[in-house]
């Protein structure tokens, strides 16, 4: 698969650092390529490495992750707002759906590439291959 003038690959990160490295969207084997084409869509391949990113799939974990993070974040972001702001219903069912909207969105990209570069650096079966 690699070219002869490819030039030689950098010996391959440790777990944590692919984990840090999916974490901020970036390709686990070089963390300099973007992890994603799209929002949730990851690269077939890393920009800036070639290594095949396509195959790794991270199937329900990804909201499951979401759902234990933004909430453990967002309830009791609530819960202090709420002891000590007095909003009105209208208010509070407004701010708070949208916030926990909001932080899903921002926590979700997040989950799935920690738990891609996970299954890259494992060599997990969600990878689908060796
Ligand atoms: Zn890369």
């Amino acid at each position: 698969m690699h070219s002869v003038e490819e030039p030689r690959a950098a010996p391959r990160p440790g777990l944590g650092e692919a984990c840090w490295r999916g974490l901020r969207g970036l390709c686990p084997s070089c963390g300099k390529g973007r992890l994603f084409a799209r929002y949730l869509k990851q690269a077939a391949a890393c920009p800036a490495c070639h290594e095949p990113l396509g195959h790794l799939r991270s199937d329900d974990a990804a909201p499951w992750l979401t759902i234990l993070v933004a909430g453990h974040i967002a309830v009791p972001v609530i819960l202090a707002v709420e002891r000590y702001a007095q909003w009105p219903a209208w208010l509070a069912m407004t701010v708070w759906p949208l916030f926990a909207v909001a932080l899903a969105l921002v926590v979700l990209p997040r989950a799935k590439g920690l738990l891609l570069s996970v299954i890259w650096a494992t060599r997990g079966p969600g990878s689908e291959r060796d």
